[in-house]
């Protein structure tokens, strides 16, 4: 509470909308939404690993974590992705792709919403840590360290799913091609009308 409205400058009064609480301008139409966040996360795999970053701000000082953060109002996702990954580890990704979609539910501030993609080092990019990063680093999935957010440890756990289920789906896919590359099978040959008379 004690919010003005940003057309009028009139303290904003409690109003429900659709059975919910919001504060709005009793002058003008002006209603202050209580919006999530957007954020990406990206989990870059490089050297077998992934490429986490330990954090020179708060909050998590000290503490590793996917590069990542909010998105801007222009952006798309996935270019404030590539964004981050530039700022923060100093160094280009490339196919990239979605993991996952997340929330981040918030009690004192605005819930965020996290979009969550995997994507690859780019070849010969070289790492340097952000004005916002201590360091950046390689880390295999087996000895990964103390995150700053859980969400994080969801998104890494999603993107070790996502990995499995697409190893998991490989042989099927790799069979398939196979078949439409090859010439044709036996009872495909057989099944052909036969065109001589
Ligand atoms: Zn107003």
């Amino acid at each position: 509470m004690g919010h003005f409205c940003v057309r009028c400058g009139t303290e904003l009064v409690t109003k429900v909308i659709e059975g919910r609480e919001y504060e709005a301008c009793p002058r003008d139409d002006f209603v202050l939404w209580r919006d999530p966040k957007v954020a990406s996360a990206v989990v870059v795999e490089a050297d077998g690993g992934v490429v986490l970053g330990r954090r020179a701000i708060e909050p998590g000082y000290g503490l590793w974590c996917l590069p990542g953060g909010f998105v801007n109002d222009d952006e798309h996702p996935a270019d404030a992705a590539l964004r981050e990954c530039r700022e923060e580890i100093g160094a280009g990704v490339e196919a990239i792709s979605l993991i996952d979609v997340y929330h981040v539910p918030k009690r004192d501030a605005s819930s965020m919403i996290g979009i969550a993609y995997r994507a690859r080092l780019a070849e010969g990019a070289v790492m340097k840590p952000g004005a916002e990063m201590l360091e950046v680093r390689v880390f295999s999935l087996e000895s990964l360290p103390e995150l700053a957010f859980p969400s994080h440890r969801y998104v890494l756990d999603e993107f070790v799913r996502s990995r499995e289920r697409a190893e998991a789906a490989e042989p099927r896919r790799a069979g398939a091609k196979a078949r439409r590359a090859g010439p044709p099978s036996r009872a495909q040959a057989r099944s052909r009308p036969e065109r001589r008379r």
